[in-house]
């Protein structure tokens, strides 16, 4: 075979350790503050939630951190994971660029989020915890976490944004194979979930207020404990297994990015993705462009603000230094892709404001014709998430070759869109509709906001 299409590591080649960036940021994020009085959190404050090895994760500087051997053990269902030229993808483009991507939809939950439900259970387990609470927007994560507590024998309650609960059902049923209990949100269950209700008895429900049900459920009980899929600081180390992996491969194949591409969320596949690549751009003299892609219907790294703000809808977490669109912004039920989370990470956040990465927005019709391209060149049928990604490479592609130049691109194909084949449904039929948020629902929202800024 004169083209090498798949570039493979073998077992022994999982990383051993998590990369974690805060070692090498120039200015590292500000300190969460205590939702109550204002004040940096400590410890003690994030006990209730978080079991201590990973609040101590939170606020480590070590540059690595050491996966340990029974994770790295479950990681090798699935990892490492392939890495692919794509040649029939720049084939079809007709493009001088190369393109790579990283695929993360070989783990069984179908994406990313496995990367850190494993450690999450793992030292959940380890610290005694029986019942771990948590949210899910596209039901990613909640499968993610459902497996992830199967294999280490804990229960797990999931807070499913009622859009998905209705419009997902299959991930729904995924979850309850592997044991969790799942509830559509807001529900009844809890004060957050009943006020909001009462506000709004017929709430689409949003990321946002889903994390409050599921922290006043850790909060309220003594032997569960909280779980969160993207955001905090060692969910995105924990990612970073893929980035680890990728630079590997990378090598393999005789060749080093120009651009590394993920699509954004609350930042997990992004940091984890980039952040390794990053450090060689902190460290090392290299230069990659980092570009981080999210749906203009939810654009809070390019259209939100700098500061503090909750990270649900209710105001129990701790304030996060971070873009946001307010912690009352609820995402219009018409987009069809999961990153409707209201705010980013600190980390990214911060990266972000120093220039040291990207972000672009791109509307939904766009990525969806990005997806389709891909399926029919690559074969994988993309998370409508990760066509994000696509769109945006397929945007560099084109503007390097009228640059008359050849870049290198990676970018993170971070699932597979087996369970989203309702929105490619709608997208087929051409129901799928553009939405850019107007400028004044962003700032009423904004407006709203009684938190400190920055
Ligand atoms: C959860 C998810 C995202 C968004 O979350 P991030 O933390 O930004 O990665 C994107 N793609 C897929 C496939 C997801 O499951």
């Amino acid at each position: 075979m004169a083209q090498q299409r798949k570039i493979t590591l073998q077992e022994s080649e999982i990383p051993t350790h998590w990369y974690n960036i805060l070692a090498d940021m120039p200015n590292k994020p500000m300190p969460p503050l205590h939702p109550g009085t204002k004040q940096p959190v400590g410890p003690d404050d994030l006990a209730p939630l978080f079991p201590m090895e990973l609040i101590k994760q939170e606020v480590s500087t070590e540059k690595w951190v050491e996966i340990p051997d029974e994770v790295r053990n479950i990681y090798s269902i699935w990892r490492p994971t392939p890495m692919y030229r794509a040649y029939g993808l720049e084939k079809a483009l007709g493009t001088q660029s190369k393109i790579y991507y990283k695929y993360e939809g070989v783990s069984p939950a179908g994406s990313h989020k496995p990367n850190t439900a494993v450690p999450q259970a793992y030292y959940n387990k380890e610290e005694g915890i029986r019942k771990i609470s948590t949210e899910t927007g596209a039901g990613q994560w909640g499968s993610a976490l459902s497996f992830a507590c199967k294999l280490f024998g804990i229960s797990c309650e999931v807070f499913m944004v009622k859009v998905s609960y209705e419009g997902k059902p299959y991930r729904k049923v995924m979850m309850n194979t592997w044991g969790a209990k799942v509830h559509s949100s807001p529900s009844n269950l809890t004060e957050a979930g009943r006020k909001i209700l009462a506000q709004d008895p017929n709430s689409p429900g949003s990321l946002g207020i889903a994390i409050s049900e599921a922290v006043e459920v850790a909060a309220l009980n003594e032997d569960t404990k909280y779980s969160l899929g993207s955001v905090l600081n060692h969910v995105l180390m924990h990612q970073t297994v893929i980035g680890l992996e990728a630079l590997k491969q990378m090598e393999k194949a005789g060749d080093y990015p120009d651009i590394v591409i993920a699509p954004f969320g609350g930042g997990s596949n992004f940091a984890g993705i980039t952040f390794p690549f990053l450090a060689q751009n902190l460290t090392g003299g290299k230069k990659i462009k980092a570009i981080a892609v999210e749906p203009t219907s939810c654009p809070k790294l390019t259209r939100g603000a700098f500061r503090y703000d909750f990270g649900d809808t209710v105001g129990m977490t701790p304030l996060i230094p971070m873009y946001t669109l307010g912690h009352n912004f609820i995402p219009s039920p018409i987009h069809a892709g999961g990153l409707r989370y209201h705010g980013a990470g600190a980390i990214v956040s911060q990266l972000l404001k120093d220039g040291i990465i990207e972000a672009n927005a791109i509307n939904q019709n766009e990525c969806f014709e990005a997806g389709l391209l891909f399926s029919g060149t690559e074969g994988i049928i993309p998370a409508p998430e990760a066509t994000h990604g696509i769109a945006e490479v397929i945007r560099q592609a084109k503007q390097a070759d009228k640059e008359g130049v050849s870049k290198t691109i990676l970018f993170n194909l971070c699932g597979h869109g087996h369970f989203d084949l309702s929105a490619y449904e709608q997208y087929l039929a051409g129901n799928l509709v553009d939405y850019e948020v107007p400028q004044e629902v962003i700032n009423a929202s904004l407006a709203e906001l009684d938190t400190p800024a920055i």
